[in-house]
């Protein structure tokens, strides 16, 4: 599964920082994703619960941030983010759009305590 692997990675992310940190425990991480990332909030958590158990990661809070994707127009150069719209250019109403941002993976901040 996607998930795993990138929950994996988030745990091996947070446990090097607690150590560089000196820290006894990772409480909080925040993570954000993409409104097209394929990665469901739920899924993440449900790895991490499993996978951070017996680290100083176990019992953290995982905080998601959704970002909107960003769309540019092709014929008109509008910039705007995908809505309820779809894909269709809200100023020119054309489809001819293509994705700047939205796939987005990362790890913006984690609290630790020392
Ligand atoms: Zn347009």
């Amino acid at each position: 599964m996607h998930e795993l692997s990138v929950t994996e990675s988030i745990l091996e992310i947070s446990l090097r920082h607690a150590g560089q940190a000196n820290a006894k425990r990772v409480t909080n991480l925040y993570l954000v994703i993409g409104q097209l990332a394929s990665i469901v909030d739920d899924s993440v958590q449900f790895y991490w619960d499993i996978i951070s158990k017996d680290t100083i990661a176990q019992g953290a809070t995982l905080h998601f941030k959704r970002l909107p994707a960003k769309l540019i127009c092709l014929d008109c150069s509008q910039q705007f983010n995908l809505g309820s719209d779809g894909f269709s250019c809200p100023n020119c109403m054309n489809d001819h759009v293509k994705i700047l941002s939205g796939d987005e993976f990362y790890m913006e901040a984690i609290d630790v305590e020392t």
